[in-house]
């Protein structure tokens, strides 16, 4: 059984073909500046070179249709026929409260999508058009859906609801919703899993630390709290994105600065995080280190308040949840940052009985529990897998509707 996951965003689109009987990732790839000039599709087959068509793609469509003919490219493709295709999964950013789980997107679905703009307003119109675009080029295949926010449904009133006028919510649905939603669901089951932990009881700690970072606890794969919120903007340090703050530094650096809201908003989401912490040497926490290791103060700064942000957010979830059996390092900075494991362990969380094994620690990109056996919780780094979630999750929907 195969499955298309498709990813798109305002300008861009991404794509795998996942062999679902082996899990096995037939091709990937990449579709940049939609509408733009200079529009260029990358198609990558394991052990093969990279397949690159520059042609101008005014829009979705055109670009579903490059895709369509890169994947059954009789030299570069890896089917014959987009016949072979089963079904189509969707990354979808904001479901609202409409969605708990991932869907058959229908009609009704697609107008759900459009009342949630609103909450998403770069991201749902991506996310529709790319869709839209799939049922026209591949008639009658089945489309799915999977959100970021799904996971985030989980959550009960006392988390996710903000101290705000009852009527925002009421009336706007103004509540944390969280994002990142297919990784926290694909690294807390796989913890199970891997663990042999009690599916309905076990409480899991996830560590989504990437460009984007946020955090979720969750009991028997149930969400009862993650970070992010209404927005992507709360809660972690992340690359570009300050995480909490207090709301009224907004005033107080509009009248400094003579920006308005957006403006702000800008700067709160492009540039703070480890790139304005670090005076804007970098987002990418590569760089930061290097610089910190140089002797950069304010480096080394930005690296500590990271890691001690991760930390409390731990201390108030193993609190919120009354205890933690499992917690899992995932995406760029927690699948390949031995010395941010590694610190966020010691430092913080030796009361929980934590114990980290540096010969296990060693590691990048692959599954591995690195605590020790005697550790009184697992801790375990788990490359996250958005896409594979997003195809097992379609295979799922399929199977149930041929019950
Ligand atoms: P996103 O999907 O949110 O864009 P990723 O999950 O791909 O982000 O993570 C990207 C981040 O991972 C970058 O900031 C990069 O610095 C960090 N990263 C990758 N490799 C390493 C490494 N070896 N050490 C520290 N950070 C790393």
């Amino acid at each position: 059984m195969k499955v298309l996951v498709i990813n798109c965003g305002s300008s861009s689109l991404k794509y795998q073909i996942i062999e679902m009987d082996n899990k096995e990732v037939l091709c990937k790839g990449l579709v940049e500046r939609i509408g733009i000039e200079g529009s260029q599709l990358t198609h990558k087959v394991p052990g093969k070179d990279n397949y690159v068509i520059k042609e101008e793609m005014k829009d979705h469509q055109k670009a579903v249709e490059l895709v369509m003919s890169a994947i059954t490219d009789p030299e570069h493709g890896v089917i014959k026929s987009v016949d072979e295709i089963d079904a189509i999964g969707h990354r979808v950013v904001h479901g609202g409260q409409k969605f708990a789980k991932s869907v058959l997107i229908d009609e009704e679905v697609k107008d759900a999508l459009r009342r949630c703009t609103d909450l998403a307003p770069l991201h749902n119109p991506a996310n529709i058009l790319g869709i839209e675009a799939c049922e026209k080029a591949m008639p009658g295949k089945p489309n799915c859906g999977t959100f970021d926010t799904a996971f985030g449904m989980g959550m009960e009133p006392k988390a996710y609801l903000y101290a705000l006028p009852i009527e925002y919510y009421n009336d706007y649905e103004v509540r944390r919703y969280g994002f990142h939603g297919a990784s926290h669901d694909y690294v807390s089951h796989r913890a199970i899993e891997l663990g042999g932990l009690d599916p309905e009881k076990a409480k899991v700690i996830v560590c989504h630390l990437g460009n984007g970072a946020s955090i979720s606890a969750s009991i028997g794969g149930k969400c009862v709290d993650t970070s992010m919120g209404l927005t992507p903007l709360e809660g972690l340090i992340m690359g570009t994105r300050s995480g909490n703050v207090d709301p009224g530094i907004m005033q107080y650096i509009c009248n400094k600065e003579g920006l308005d809201i957006n403006g702000i908003l800008n700067v709160l989401n492009k540039k703070s995080g480890v790139l304005g912490m670090s005076g804007g040497i970098s987002s990418d926490f590569r760089d930061i280190e290097k610089a910190a290791e140089e002797g950069n103060q304010d480096c080394v700064n930005a690296l500590e308040a990271f890691r001690y942000r991760v930390a409390k957010y731990i201390g108030a979830y193993v609190a919120a949840m009354n205890g933690v059996d499992c917690i899992c390092f995932t995406a760029g900075v927690g699948e390949n940052d031995i010395a941010t494991r590694k610190l966020i362990c010691d430092e913080y969380l030796g009361y929980l009985g934590v114990k980290i094994d540096d010969e296990r620690n060693n590691v990048r990109g692959k599954e591995t529990l690195i605590s020790t056996d005697d550790s009184k919780v697992k801790v375990y780094l788990l490359p996250t897998d958005e896409e594979l979630k997003i195809a097992m999750d379609a295979v799922k929907i399929l199977s149930e509707l041929k019950k």
